[in-house]
């Protein structure tokens, strides 16, 4: 298969590796650093000169990265569809506007509604409260024809049925968010490919036969509400750029390496494929 094959018109942008929680089966890059302004926009040149349509950013938390914005803005006027994946942490009343310009779609990582989890996990004991709070002053610059705003949660081991996050979650979105126009909740298997992730991966890994009742359970096209359960093949098909500038697909819990990005790399003929 051709790298431009392996690559699509779609990435995820992992802009920082800097995250101001501590979610124990996050799998953010922890070796690799974020770039200057100017190597990024070089790397997002590099981008569109590939084909590259749309760019999902990531991190790490992606609002930490001090140039988000002028990234955003230049992806714009490339043409791209530019949509962020956030914690939401750092969005506020008197920001949103601005952070959200240049956004098409935002998704907010949301676990669970209870503040005792949320502590427990490492999001942060009020984090789905300040998701809840902060939504509907999204809503009041931007409706759901101009900002889809969608909400991802990792669905994780549960091997006492103590509690079972999912249907918490199910019943605050009916009840405190799907007013606000919600495009989407995306159900994601927890994938042990990195950092803490493969160190808990004991004890987060949700079984084949778990998975398959958690998807018949929830999913549907509902136009009240879309319920998108997903496995780590999905994000299989996700590329990633690395916060270092490097392009890597994941296969079977390894990631690979295809491009490397970075200006000077790209301005080597023949220099740009990874060994
Ligand atoms: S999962 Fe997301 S919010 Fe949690 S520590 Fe990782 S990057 Fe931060």
């Amino acid at each position: 298969m051709s790298t431009n094959n392996m690559i699509g018109n779609a990435v995820c942008w992992n802009i920082t590796n800097i995250c101001n929680r501590n979610c124990q089966y996050c799998f953010r890059e922890l070796n690799e650093n974020a770039q200057s302004l100017e190597t990024n926009l070089g790397i997002l040149n590099n981008l569109k000169e590939i084909g590259i349509k749309k760019i999902t950013f990531s991190g790490g938390e992606p609002f930490i990265y001090p140039y988000i914005i002028n990234l955003m803005a230049k992806a714009k006027e490339y043409g791209m569809t530019v949509n962020v994946v956030t914690n939401g942490s750092l969005l506020k009343e008197d920001n949103v506007e601005y952070y959200l310009q240049y956004v098409d779609k935002v998704s907010f990582s949301c676990d669970s509604p209870r503040r005792y989890i949320n502590d427990q996990i490492g999001r942060g004991e009020d984090s789905y409260d300040h998701i809840k709070e902060i939504i509907p002053h999204i809503r009041k610059y931007y409706d759901k024809d101009r900002l889809l705003i969608d909400i991802n949660t990792v669905v994780t081991y549960d091997p006492d049925g103590l509690y079972r996050e999912l249907d918490y979650m199910i019943d605050a979105i009916r009840n405190e968010l799907l007013n606000n126009s919600i495009n989407k909740w995306k159900i994601i298997r927890f994938y042990p490919l990195r950092g803490k992730a493969k160190d808990n991966k004991n004890k987060f890994y949700v079984p084949d036969e778990k998975f398959i009742e958690i998807k018949k359970e929830y999913e549907t096209d509902s136009e009240y509400l879309k319920i998108d359960v997903r496995n780590f093949d999905s994000l299989d098909n996700n590329v990633i750029v690395s916060p270092c500038g490097i392009i890597k697909v994941s296969r079977d819990g390894e990631e690979i390496p295809i491009l490397d990005l970075k200006p000077a790399k790209r301005m080597e003929e023949g220099a740009n494929r990874v060994q």
